[in-house]
């Protein structure tokens, strides 16, 4: 046992804290959910298009009927003063048979228009179900991505908070060392490993060999033992 080996417990603590902070920073789940909202609002989109196409067709529809009715107005009025026996001239009459004509050749026009507006509707309206379909579905995979980013994230949490008090009592049975402040500072500013124990002449923190004379002098270090390379602290 090294004395500073509660300074290894300790970076073992705040790492297992760091890696559990990174996944729920980087969770697959977030990316998951991320995507379903997107494909969501596409389909939110999609749907208002088909909706408001629906309905200017409606509207067209309606005000090619309008346009029918007031022309079957116009032929009924025509019709009745035609037959009504107020009117005697013979030109007159003539010039009031051939305006139904024209307005009925006008009507039948619009009939047929109206016919077929009647079918794009209908196609419209299902276009229209069809985006509403797509938009149910994107909404309720996004209902079920949104539980799973929940569940994994409580999950993170609790896991987080466990890891938080494992790495507050490494902490407290460090803080006797005079080592800490030191660790503390190359953690800021390296993260990651800053004190391992040597093995085989190996450093842990670079990976690099140490000399023999260096190892010696590691041995009988009264202060923090340090890599000769890296300066990391290095436990003999
Ligand atoms: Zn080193």
């Amino acid at each position: 046992m090294h004395e500073l080996d509660e300074l290894l417990e300790l970076q073992e603590r705040d790492s297992e804290l760091d890696r559990l902070l990174h996944r729920l920073e980087t969770l697959e789940e977030r990316e998951v959910a991320a995507a379903a909202a997107e494909s969501s609002q596409s389909a939110r989109t999609a749907l208002d298009a088909a909706t408001e196409r629906v309905m200017a067709l409606r509207r067209e529809q309606k005000s090619l009927e309008d346009e029918i009715e007031m022309l079957t107005a116009r032929i009924e009025e025509a019709n009745r003063t035609l037959y009504g026996g107020t009117v005697k001239a013979t030109r007159e009459l003539l010039g009031i048979q051939s305006e139904i004509e024209m307005l009925e050749k006008q009507r039948s026009a619009l009939e047929e228009s109206a016919i077929e507006k009647l079918l794009e509707c209908d196609m419209g309206e299902e276009a229209r179900l069809l985006a509403q379909a797509d938009f149910d579905s994107a909404e309720s995979s996004l209902a079920s991505a949104t539980d799973r980013l929940n569940t994994a994230i409580d999950k993170l949490e609790r896991e987080i908070k466990s890891a938080e008090e494992a790495r507050d009592l490494a902490r407290s049975a460090a803080s006797a060392l005079a080592a800490l402040e030191l660790y503390d500072q190359l953690r800021a500013k390296h993260g990651g490993i800053v004190i391992s124990r040597l093995s085989d002449g190996v450093c842990g923190s670079c990976r690099l060999q140490i000399s023999a004379v260096f190892e010696t002098q590691l041995r009988n270090e009264t202060g923090t033992p340090r890599c000769e390379h890296c300066s990391m602290i290095l436990l003999p």
